[in-house]
């Protein structure tokens, strides 16, 4: 079984830990892939990716980003190019199709990012083509909401049921994640074609609300602010 951590923040947005710390901490948690997630930016998976090919770490990068769309962040994996924020999240799944990548809605209901104009496209999962659902984020604040994701997927949208650590710090990476037949990228995107995925957690919640806490009060991110995917009351993206 491959197990990949599908949403992950570095520097590049309003994460704590570098790509390289990201990557060696996904090799410790035994991850055979992860995609870098950053916030409307596809260069930090970039630089993740060539990290590890000059390492020879066994560990995949998937580039991926996670867009500001006009309705909510939607995350893009498997892409080619960055995919600008403030479109449609029509658009922009149509975006990232056109680029051959997948779709995923993630943390779609989550009532507390929407205090901060990050949140997700909620019921919008229904009327456009997604390929997956972030059923298990691993933020300490998303735990009712993944709840509510769950039994949401599995009456409605029946859509491929993802896990990732939504980590801005190295030691959440891994935190949430999700299990697949086979391992890696080819057979990962297989999976979630055939709904063969299974989403997982290995941290405690008091665990990740200490980790998070403490990243937090250090100063060393910057959530819900200028890099951190939040919509202005303009209607703008900051920190882009
Ligand atoms: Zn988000
Ligand atoms: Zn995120």
């Amino acid at each position: 079984m491959g197990k990949a951590d599908l949403h992950i923040h570095t520097t590049y947005s309003d994460g704590s830990a570098d790509p390289g710390q990201v990557l060696l901490r996904a090799r410790d948690a035994g991850l055979d892939t992860v995609a870098i997630a950053d916030h409307n930016t596809i260069e930090g998976a970039l630089a993740a990716r060539r990290l590890a090919a000059r390492w020879r770490l066994p560990v995949a990068v998937i580039v991926a980003e996670e867009v500001s769309t006009a309705d909510g962040h939607v995350l893009g994996l498997f892409l080619e190019r960055p995919i600008r924020p403030l479109l449609s999240a029509a658009a922009t799944v149509d975006e990232i199709h056109r680029q051959g990548g997948l779709a995923v809605a993630v943390h779609p209901f989550s009532w507390w990012l929407r205090l901060f104009r990050c949140g997700g496209v909620a019921r919008l999962v229904e009327r456009l083509q997604f390929d997956a659902i972030e059923t298990v984020n691993g933020a300490v604040t998303e735990q009712l909401a993944n709840f509510r994701t769950k039994a949401y997927n599995r009456r409605v949208a029946r859509l491929a049921e993802l896990g990732g650590s939504d980590a801005h710090t190295v030691e959440a990476v891994g935190q949430a994640y999700t299990v697949y037949p086979g391992r890696g990228q080819a057979l990962l995107r297989q999976a979630i074609y055939h709904k063969a995925t299974r989403t997982g957690r290995s941290r405690g919640t008091m665990a990740a609300l200490t980790g998070f806490l403490k990243s937090y009060l250090a100063g060393r991110m910057d959530l819900y602010g200028p890099k951190g995917g939040a919509l202005t009351a303009g209607g703008g993206v900051t920190g882009i």
